[in-house]
């Protein structure tokens, strides 16, 4: 049993759902309860969620498991992780939302970006921001909001608009009025210099985003806020801030530079741990902020490949050539190698670090000894194959792994793992606790309220053990897959 007052509430509002977790100081998991988001699709390339939902959602699981807990009084902090770059757009003074969230998915400020891109913005902004001009990124959704929606522009004629991110938002609900966005969030706006405490005047500018609308810029942890005592009964204060992928990189323990992690998902997200040198890329990868605590920064390199679970999910429900995402790792082990098959899964073009949209997918090397077996190995080997690039950019870069540590629903694949270790020629670290992005959120919130005295305390007391993968392969046969992959990747 803990003490009274020990326990740390994790709200993780991502994209598909939004999920409270409950955890003890020793990382152990206490309660959790999840509701899924609804998706809107207003129109090819748009995609928008409704932020009074986000809301609401995240009030019902939060209030569950602080009901499971025994109530508010047991609980020391709240740590909110979030879907990154989404946009929110609220009234100040009624509290509402004045349209539904812009999702970081939304493409509907291409024509925006290359705008932007053909007037010779794209350098500028990628030396403050780290960040490249990309729909992705939420400025130019927030300059479409002001443009577009009456009511956002009403608002903002007013002094009433609020603009943020999702966890701003939550935590301006959360705490009845305060507006804030922690440092990792807001590097993700394309308004934030990596070098600048603040917002920057210039980049506001250029989006033509009022930087009044915009929350205070926070450390990740800290007192941030308190909640209002009509949520839960008691008020509970927020100690802890993250954007997604930066908590995920805390909570597998990346705090020394050069560490780095990798989360095989829907996509797959790399981070490595920059320690406070601002990362330059000369390989299309993108500067972000880590973690700012006490007003120091930390920065992380940051590459993410569109497709990793997605094409498993595709061999099951597109081609029907497995059942489950399980089967892939016992078919994967049934064949000695992929019979000269290569997989190419540019399925919505090529991100980091080829960046190629116009790329399509390709499956090769194909012969009448080809099985489904052979296939779906392939299939799987992509994914190393795609590591391995960004792990040459990431080392081009300055940013050489020495290790690699996993998470996601994809890194469960044992087979993969091994074949991340052979590909790469490094050792691959999995938690056996694989929700390491409510982790670093407990982590930070449990920093922030005083439970433990750094992150590398929280890191010892809370992360459980991990299983490692060591290199096997000879490097003939690494070599050889690495020279196929190359070959299909120059036809795709
Ligand atoms: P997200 O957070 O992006 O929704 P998850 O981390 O939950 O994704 O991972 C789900 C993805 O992992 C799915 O795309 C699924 O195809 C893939 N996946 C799950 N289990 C396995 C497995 N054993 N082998 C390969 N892929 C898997």
């Amino acid at each position: 049993m803990n003490p009274p007052g020990e326990l740390i509430l994790v709200l993780d509002a991502g994209t598909t759902s939004t999920r409270a977790m409950l955890f003890d100081r020793s990382g152990g998991l206490r309660a959790t309860a999840q509701q899924a988001l609804a998706q809107h699709y207003p129109q090819p390339g748009w995609v928008e969620h409704d932020a009074g939902e986000i809301w609401q959602r995240t009030l019902a699981v939060a209030r569950q498991v602080v009901t499971e807990a025994g109530g508010a009084d047991r609980i020391a902090c709240i740590g909110i992780t979030n879907q990154r770059e989404t946009v929110v757009a609220w009234d100040r003074q009624s509290g509402e939302p004045l349209h539904r969230a812009l999702v970081w998915q939304d493409r509907r400020t291409a024509d925006a970006c290359a705008a932007l891109r053909a007037a010779g913005h794209e350098p500028m902004v990628q030396e403050a921001t780290g960040l490249l001009l990309d729909p992705y990124f939420s400025a130019t959704k927030l300059r479409w909001l002001i443009d577009r929606e009456p009511a956002v522009r009403a608002a903002s004629l007013t002094g009433r608009l609020a603009l943020g991110t999702v966890e701003s938002w939550l935590t301006f609900k959360l705490t009845g009025g305060a507006h804030i966005t922690d440092a990792s969030n807001a590097s993700r706006t394309s308004l934030l210099a990596l070098s600048g405490a603040d917002w920057d005047a210039g980049l506001c500018d250029l989006f033509g985003v009022p930087r009044g609308a915009l929350g205070e810029v926070t450390d990740n942890a800290g007192a941030l806020g308190t909640c209002l005592a009509e949520h839960f009964g008691a008020a509970i204060p927020i100690t802890g801030l993250a954007g997604d992928q930066q908590s995920a990189t805390i909570g597998q323990g990346c705090l020394s530079p050069g560490e780095t992690k990798a989360t095989y998902g829907t996509g797959a997200f790399v981070l490595a741990n920059m320690g406070s040198v601002i990362p330059r890329s000369h390989n299309r990868l993108l500067g972000t902020v880590l973690v700012q605590l006490g007003g120091q920064r930390s920065y992380a390199l940051e590459g993410s490949v569109f497709i990793a679970g997605s094409l498993i999910q595709w061999l099951r429900d597109s081609l029907g050539l497995i059942v489950s995402a399980a089967e892939s790792e016992t078919l994967a082990r049934s064949v000695p190698d992929s019979g000269g098959v290569v997989v190419v899964p540019a399925l919505s073009g090529l991100g980091a670090p080829h960046w190629r949209p116009e790329a399509r997918a390709s499956i090769t090397g194909l012969s009448f000894a080809t099985t489904r077996a052979h296939l779906v190995r392939a299939a799987l080997e992509a994914m190393a194959a795609q590591t391995l690039d960004l792990a040459e950019a990431f080392a081009r870069d300055g940013a050489r792994w020495t290790s690699l540590r996993i998470d996601g629903g994809m890194s469960a694949n044992d087979w993969i793992a091994q074949d991340l270790a052979d590909m790469l020629d490094l050792p691959v670290e999995r938690p056996h606790f694989v929700e390491t992005t409510a982790l670093g959120a407990a982590m930070l919130a449990g920093l922030g309220s005083g439970l433990f005295a750094s992150l590398e305390e929280a890191a010892g007391a809370m992360r459980g053990d991990v299983s490692g993968f060591s290199p096997k392969l000879s490097d003939e046969k690494r070599n050889a897959r690495i020279v196929a992959w190359r070959k299909a990747l120059e036809g795709a």
